[in-house]
Order: structure tokens, then C-alpha cells, then sequence
């Protein structure tokens, strides 16, 4: 059955792969998009029909509306999928795709408008009934109000840009000396990277871990939840492994939590798949963070577990078709862990790239979402993560052994990546034991590499 005739795909690396390879499994013909830099890239060669759209600076190429969508019409594709990060959360790029009448995979522009505002998705969320993490629900302007806010609140505290994303323009502030030394610098952060000034202050939740909820909506008001994922492994805010089931929950908790996140997403109409991510605490009290409403990095876990595939979901719902099933016909087998390999100082964190001299990915039980393949150039202009790595096991045990595995086995030649720290982190007694915060990696990262 095919949704649509041809979808562009306006994205590059894994993600772009990974959408051709359902295209292809369905029969729907792919137009691959690339900047001047992305030229020798596997998506491009992999796609159906290929159109280079700009230089390499995202603004110039993936970031371009028009480009891309002169790219659509030029190829009469039907459909486009934008994937994660560049323009899958750009409400403005959503209405271009609705003027064309090309099909947008994802959710409707006002959607998008609203979640993508961390403020405006705690006032929604809160009209739902779902607690959000104790903040303000406005905008701070200056300095002086946000010395009066956070006296209100009580520190420690996190400044965050409402418009943000990937980790990127949050501040832990102890106290109102650091709250004044980062505050100009975390607004101007906030407006050079996501083009929108606005910040606001949360508490800072101590010992968290992250627990988001995969959702998927149709467009007749059927809302279901694909269980959860655990994303507390991470670096600078930003999710490195994920697993699901999350050790942290039981059942009870599991079910209020899955409760909360479709009760969320009803409230705002929601159509496709979405992500709400909650943050616990450690006496297991959760709480709002925000929604993504795209596909999410970490969506294989859930596919291992469901045995869905989320893309071709996605495509259903987009040409408007009822989701095949009910909340009581999804089940879940196993665990799942996904390892993001990125091309970086494992120390600093900093990006590393260069020439991948050399690439094995062994074994026909581990699961490879790869951008990059032997010879391939990690250039400096796009996110460093080189691929995934997920594995399904019976067990968590099972799943961390054969995690071991595969991370032991691979070969990566030719740029710093963090290959070694994720091997140490699947030996570390504390993951094993299900035991960690997102405060893990920092607090382990020393020992962990012997230093
Ligand atoms: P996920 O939320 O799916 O776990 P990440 O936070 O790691 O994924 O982000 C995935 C990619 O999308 C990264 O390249 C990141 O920089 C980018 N990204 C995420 N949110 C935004 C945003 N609001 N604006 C721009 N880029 C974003
Ligand atoms: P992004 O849009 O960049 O993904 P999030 O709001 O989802 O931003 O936060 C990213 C990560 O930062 C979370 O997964 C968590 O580890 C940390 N974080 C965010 N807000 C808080 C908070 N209030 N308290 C503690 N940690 C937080
Ligand atoms: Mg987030």
C-alpha cells in the first residue's frame, strides 16, 4: 500500500536513511536533498532522485524553505518528511508545504507553533490537568525581574530559552551571582541560535532522570502511547543512551505516567507521533518537560519493543488514514537499548571531525541507524552523531550483554568518537543496576575513562 507516490525528505545522515529505507520497503519513490557538502553522502545515492539545495551552512542548505521546496515541486513529490532538528519544527515551513498543497509528515503548523514554545507548552499542559515542572509561566525581559522571580522560586535553578532544543540554551543557576553573570549571555544564546530571545526560569530538579512518552495521534482523534523511554545517560543536556522499559518505574507509575501524557496530547489535537518528556525526581514525582513533535532520535528503542515501524506510521497518519489499531492491541516485547556514537572527544565532548578511515558494524542481532559508511567525511557544519547502535534482548541483562557485545566488536577508524566511554558505561555497576540520573555521566565520565 503506497501513502504517497514520492516524499522528499528534507533532512540528511541516519535520519534521511532510515526514512528511504521504509519508503523503498512500501514502494513510494525518494527525493534526497544535500548541501555541497553532503554531496558523497549515503542518503543521496540512496534516495531515488537526488537535489543539491545550497552550500554547507544549514541556514544556506537543510535550513532553506524555499530551497526545499522548490526541490519538492521541481520532482512533483506529494509529500515531505523533514525528520529531526533543521526545519521538522518550523511551523512557517509547515504553512509553505500547506500553500503548495505538498503533504508536511508531522503534525499541523499551529501545533508545532505551540509546543515549540516551552512557555506555551506549560500553559497548555497545565490546562490539562499535567503538573509541569515548578516555574514561571512568562517571559522574563530583564535581569531585575529575573532576580525577583527566581527569590520567588527559591534556587538552584534553570534558566531556559523557550524556543530551545538539542540541549542547547539552558543554564544551571546556583545562586543570583551566577543568575547575573549568565543571563544577557543565555538571551543572546537563545536568540542567535533559535531566533527568539525568550527565556524563562524552571527549579531545578535534582537527581532527575528523564522518562519521555512516544504518543502517536491519528487524524481522527485516536490517541495511543507507545510506552516509554529512559534518556537519563546524557552529555550537556543531551541524551547519549536510551533504554526502554525504564528501569525506574513499576507499573502503577507507568500507567500515571502514559495517563498524563495522552491526556496532554488530547488537549492540543495532536496528530502523528510526538514525544512528551517528563522529568522524575528522585521520590518519583514526575513532571512536564516539553513535547517534541517529530520523530525522535531515540525512536528505535521503541520500535524494538513494539515491533512498529513509526516511519510508515507516520506516513499512515498523513494521508489520513485510521491508525490500525487500538491501545490494548499495542504490546511490548523485551528491552531495548540504543548507544548514540558521536564524533567527539570523549573528554570534552567537543565535536571531532574528519575522515572515517575505517567502519565495522558487525553481527546480524544488532540494529545500525549509520550516516556515515567507510571513507565517509564528518564535516564540522551538522551535528556530530555518527549512528546508533540499538539492541532487543529478553531481559535487561540480556539486552546491556548484548550491548557489550556489539560496542566491543565495532571498529572506528579516523576521527575521536565516544565508542570507548559507551563500552565503559554498559560495565559500569550503576547502569547495570538501573541505578543512574542524567548527573551520572558527568559524576562518571573521569573514572570511566581512567583518568
Ligand atoms: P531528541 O530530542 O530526538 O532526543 P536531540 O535533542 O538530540 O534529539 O536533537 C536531535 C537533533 O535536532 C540535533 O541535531 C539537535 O541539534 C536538533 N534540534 C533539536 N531541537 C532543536 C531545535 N529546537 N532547534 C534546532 N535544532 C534542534
Ligand atoms: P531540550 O529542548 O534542549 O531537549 P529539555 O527541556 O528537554 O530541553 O531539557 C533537556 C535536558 O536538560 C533534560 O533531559 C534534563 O536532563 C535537563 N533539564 C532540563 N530542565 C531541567 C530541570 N528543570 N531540572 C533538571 N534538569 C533539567
Ligand atoms: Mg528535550
Amino acid at each position: 500500500m503506497a501513502y504517497f507516490k514520492k516524499v522528499l525528505i528534507a533532512n540528511r545522515g541516519e535520519i534521511a536513511r532510515r526514512i528511504i529505507r521504509t519508503c523503498k520497503r512500501l514502494g513510494i519513490d525518494t527525493v534526497a536533498v544535500y548541501s555541497e557538502a553532503d554531496a558523497e553522502a549515503p542518503h543521496v545515492s540512496e534516495a531515488t532522485e537526488a537535489v543539491c539545495i545550497g552550500p554547507a551552512q544549514a541556514k544556506k542548505s537543510y535550513l532553506n524553505i524555499e530551497k526545499v521546496i522548490q526541490a519538492a515541486k521541481e520532482t512533483s513529490a506529494d509529500a515531505i518528511h523533514p525528520g529531526y532538528g533543521f526545519l521538522s519544527e518550523n511551523p512557517e515551513f509547515v504553512r509553505r508545504c500547506e500553500e503548495e498543497n505538498i503533504v508536511f509528515i508531522g503534525p499541523s503548523a499551529e501545533t508545532i507553533h505551540l509546543m515549540g514554545s516551552k512557555l506555551e507548552a506549560r500553559l497548555q499542559m497545565q490546562k490539562a490537568g499535567v503538573k509541569v515542572v515548578p516555574g514561571t509561566d512568562k517571559s522574563i525581559e530583564s535581569i531585575e525581574e529575573a532576580i525577583q522571580i527566581a527569590n520567588e522560586l527559591g534556587y538552584p535553578l534553570m534558566l531556559k530559552a523557550s524556543a530551545g532544543g538539542g540541549g542547547i540554551g539552558m543554564q544551571l543557576v546556583h545562586n543570583q551571582e551566577e543568575l547575573i553573570k549568565v543571563f544577557d549571555a543565555t538571551k543572546q544564546k537563545a536568540n542567535s541560535f533559535f531566533n527568539d530571545g525568550t527565556v524563562f526560569l524552571e527549579k531545578w530538579i535534582s537527581k532527575p532522570r528523564h522518562i519521555e512518552v512516544q504518543i502517536i495521534a491519528d487524524a481522527y482523534g485516536n490517541v495511543m502511547h507507545l510506552y516509554e523511554r529512559e534518556c537519563s545517560v546524557q552529555r550537556r543536556n543531551q541524551k547519549v543512551i536510551e533504554e526502554s522499559p525504564s528501569p525506574f518505574l513499576d507499573d502503577d507509575l507507568r500507567n500515571e505516567l502514559f495517563e498524563a501524557a495522552v491526556r496532554g496530547v488530547k488537549e492540543i489535537n495532536y496528530t502523528n507521533v510526538g514525544t512528551m518528556e517528563f522529568i522524575f525526581d528522585e521520590h518519583k514525582n514526575f513532571y512536564f518537560l516539553e513535547m517534541n513533535t517529530r520523530l525522535q532520535v531515540e525512536h528505535p528503542v521503541t520500535e524494538e519493543i513494539t515491533g512498529l515501524d513509526l516511519v510508515e506510521l507516520q506516513l499512515k497518519i498523513a494521508a489520513k488514514e485510521r491508525l490500525p489499531f487500538t491501545q490494548d492491541d499495542i504490546t511490548k516485547t523485551g528491552h531495548a537499548i540504543e548507544c548514540r556514537l558521536y564524533a567527539e572527544d570523549p573528554f570534552t565532548f567537543f565535536p571531532s571531525p574528519g575522515v572515517i578511515s575505517s567502519l565495522e558494524l558487525p553481527g546480524d542481532d544488532v540494529r545500525y541507524d549509520f550516516g556515515f559508511v567507510n571513507g565517509s567525511t564528518v564535516t564540522p557544519f551538522y551535528d556530530p552523531m555518527i549512528g546508533k547502535i540499538t539492541v532487543h534482548g529478553i531481559t535487561r541483562d540480556d539486552a546491556i550483554t548484548k550491548m557489550q557485545k556489539a560496542l566491543e566488536a565495532m571498529n572506528i577508524q579516523g576521527v575521536k568518537t565516544n565508542l570507548l566511554l559507551l563500552e565503559k558505561i554498559m560495565r559500569n555497576d550503576q547502569f547495570i543496576g538501573g541505578n543512574y540520573t542524567t548527573e551520572f555521566l558527568a559524576e562518571q565520565k573521569g573514572q570511566l575513562l581512567g583518568s
